[in-house]
């Protein structure tokens, strides 16, 4: 089995559901008291946020190429970012690094094309939906991605990073996410994308009467499938 180099802690609540999904997918495969050969390198999210919000990209770039070199450096052969919205960063993290580093935009793309969905619900950060990085990255996959009104991104922003990212789960936000989703529908969305990896701590598929792709879980399980490839 091949060493997976989880860079995470954004949030810690989403790295702790990376954790038990890597391993419960290598037990369904491998069987027995086999788990995943995993290395975790886990930030202080705040400082991260702080730069986010001070639109400080070039200093997040620098701290996660850091920190994915450390990762190599103690025998990831592969390097997983915890989280959508860094992905922003993708391309200063793989110039850091020799091993692959396994795009989560391009685990959801392919799991959309196996959903048959065309235009997803594209739900995450404000810099995920707003910014190009991601959505560009699913369109270049021939997917037509859709996201929420402005108040809904306001809000989907807000239930993230003072709840979700916190740990707090509440029916408010639960039904709120949910109307995004009929008003989203509406629009012709033929699929939502749980873009965001805390999302999942909120709702699940089966709340959702329209293909869902949770980008954590499919994250996970091409993470698993060049684990064990
Ligand atoms: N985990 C979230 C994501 O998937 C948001 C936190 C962050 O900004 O990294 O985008």
């Amino acid at each position: 089995m091949r060493t997976i180099g989880i860079l995470g802690g954004m949030s810690a609540e989403s790295t702790a559901v990376y954790y038990r999904e890597l391993n419960r997918l290598v037990r369904d495969r491998l069987g027995g008291l086999h788990s995943a050969d995993l290395l975790i390198r886990s930030v202080d999210f705040a400082e991260i946020a702080a730069l986010q919000a001070a639109d400080d990209w070039i200093e997040t770039g620098r701290i996660l190429a850091d920190a994915a070199a450390g990762l190599q450096a103690a025998g990831a052969e592969a390097i997983i970012l915890a989280t959508n919205t860094m992905h922003l960063n993708a391309a200063d993290i793989a110039a850091a690094i020799s091993v692959p580093f396994l795009h989560i935009g391009d685990a959801t793309a392919r799991a959309l094309a196996a959903r048959g969905v065309a235009r997803p619900l594209l739900l995450g950060t404000r810099f995920t939906m707003e910014k190009a990085f991601y959505r560009d990255r699913l369109t270049a996959a021939g997917l037509d991605p859709r996201i929420p009104d402005a108040a809904g991104r306001g809000r989907l922003q807000a239930i993230i990073y003072d709840e979700l990212c916190q740990g707090v789960v509440t029916p408010q936000s639960r039904a709120e996410v949910q109307a995004m989703i009929a008003a989203g529908r509406h629009e012709r969305a033929d699929g939502v994308i749980f873009g965001c990896t805390e999302i999942g701590l909120l709702l699940s598929p089966e709340d959702i009467d329209l293909p869902v792709v949770d980008t954590t879980l499919v994250h996970c399980e091409a993470a698993i499938a060049f684990a064990l490839g």
